[in-house]
């Protein structure tokens, strides 16, 4: 496999739930997991190392199920569970398109999955396997953004790339107000002081303290991950 041309030598996606949706309520589109996984193996084809953080809210929260009466960290336990789900379904749709991946876990699930342990997980990386991180930190009351910053700080991803549905950061609701204007670079300080709709402020403040840069984009573009891979400039920078 040859070097990345690139900037980036290893990168972190972090791959919401709600992503794997497409135009269904819940669970996983085929087409669109199909869709994401052959523009992940374009993108390794590079030779850039790709780790995945994946999301559970296709299939259940926990704070959407504490508000219905559960408890909270039963709950957050199911979301996480719910990860490891998507997590083996992205394993399946990259592995049908040639591409090594092993799915580790940061709770223990044997039978299904590795654990999630640094130095073996930056060793499938070494080795040009793609590794999809599940099950969050592992800790209810934290979501996967955090530990999608957790992770990429952890095996010294160059950057995080944050997949979403809109394409970039906006000083306010692109939905609700359609004279809101996108940034194509603005500061982690900005973000947190003016609490704009990127990640939690946990996940947020991780990656300024430890000058992880941070790039929105829109996956719902076809080729947008091959080219956030690839270090092109598209969607909003987040940095210092
Ligand atoms: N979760 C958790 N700890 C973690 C990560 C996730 O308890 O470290 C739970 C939490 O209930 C969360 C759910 O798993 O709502 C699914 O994750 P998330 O909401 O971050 O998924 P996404 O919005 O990215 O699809």
């Amino acid at each position: 496999m040859s070097e990345g041309s690139g900037p980036y030598r290893r990168v972190l996606l972090k791959l919401s739930g709600e992503a794997l949706m497409g135009d269904l309520d819940y669970g996983i589109e085929p087409r669109v997991i199909k869709r994401i996984a052959a523009e992940i193996a374009t993108a390794r084809k590079t030779g850039v190392e790709i780790a995945i953080v994946i999301g559970g809210g296709n299939i259940f929260r926990g704070a959407g199920l504490a508000g219905a009466g559960m408890d909270r960290v039963t709950g957050d336990y199911m979301g996480m569970l719910a990860t490891v789900m998507n997590a083996l379904a992205i394993q399946d749709a990259l592995e049908s398109q040639g591409v090594f991946a092993r799915v580790m876990s940061a709770l223990q699930i044997h039978d299904v999955c590795e654990d999630y342990i640094r130095r073996r997980a930056v060793r499938h990386l070494e080795k040009g396997r793609v590794i999809i991180l599940a099950a969050g930190t592992g800790n209810p009351f934290f979501t996967t953004d955090t530990a999608a910053s957790l992770r990429a700080i952890e095996i010294g991803a160059d950057v995080l790339l944050k997949a979403t549905k809109v394409d970039g950061v906006y000083d306010a609701d692109p939905v609700k107000h359609p004279d809101a204007t996108r940034f194509d670079v603005v500061s982690y300080d900005q973000v947190i002081g003016d609490k704009l709709d990127v990640m939690d402020a946990t996940a947020i403040v991780m990656c300024r303290d430890n000058h992880l840069p941070l790039r929105v984009f829109d996956l719902t573009r076809a080729n947008a991950l091959v080219q956030a891979v690839a270090g092109d400039d598209l969607g909003t920078l987040i940095t210092a």
